[in-house]
């Protein structure tokens, strides 16, 4: 809701980058979860029925496509996103999109996008960048895609949401939603999506043109 795969789509299209969205690897692993039927409370049930989910990633003109066992799933719904805030506290299921995600980190160039990459999976990324917003604004945001959509919501609920997957992921004892000490804050709440973006390439402008005046 902060705009981040937005956003990040974006700079990585600016930068000639490719775009990793980890959330949606977080989500394909929570749509099979949810199709196993797991137990939202059993940490270890969940910890072992992960180890069957296959992920992978494709790229089709550009576009991440997340693949679950194969199959292009479809992921953005709110089930699909709590059950994602669920199961990611799970030490399992962050070791096992852990080295997915640094092996395109190394493999390429990219914009990776997600609540630890800053702080646990590249902590030696060139450029980090802590995107936030109210939870108000990134609720209406939601409410207002959810209606695009036909979806019948209340926005009461859908902040109420948000702010209980904030607090999931900034509380879990595994990898939580922090600023790593390096990375530059943007607070999206009333700039648009252009104005982030520009201001995340400024951002890395300045970082690698200073890195390029300390290497020579
Ligand atoms: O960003 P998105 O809403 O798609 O992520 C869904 C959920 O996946 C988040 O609420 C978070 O719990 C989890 N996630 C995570 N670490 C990431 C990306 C997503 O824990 N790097």
């Amino acid at each position: 809701g902060a705009g981040k795969s937005t956003i990040a789509r974006r700079v990585a299209k600016e930068l000639s980058f490719i775009y990793v969205d980890t959330g949606a690897m977080y989500r394909a692993m929570a749509l099979y979860l949810l199709h196993k039927n797991v137990d939202r409370t059993n940490t270890e049930q969940i910890g072992e029925v992960c180890q069957n989910a296959e992920i992978s990633i494709e790229y089709q003109n550009g576009e991440q496509i997340v693949l679950l066992n194969g199959v292009n799933a479809y992921l953005r719904t709110e089930e699909v996103g709590n059950m994602a805030s669920v199961s990611s506290a799970v030490p399992r299921v962050r070791e096992k999109l852990l080295s997915l995600q640094r092996k395109l980190a190394k493999d390429m160039s990219v914009v990776m996008d997600g609540r630890d990459i800053g702080t646990t999976i590249l902590p030696d990324a060139d450029v980090k960048i802590y995107l936030t917003a109210s939870s108000l604004t990134r609720a209406k945001r939601r409410y207002l895609e959810l209606q695009e959509k036909g979806t019948v919501c209340d926005l009461d609920n859908i902040q109420k949401d948000i702010e209980e997957r904030d607090q999931r992921d900034m509380n879990r004892e595994i990898s939580p939603l922090r600023q790593a000490e390096d990375a530059v804050l943007v607070d999206s709440s009333d700039l648009t999506i252009e104005q982030v973006v520009d201001r995340i390439l400024e951002i890395f402008r300045a970082r690698t043109e200073e890195g390029a005046s300390h290497e020579s």
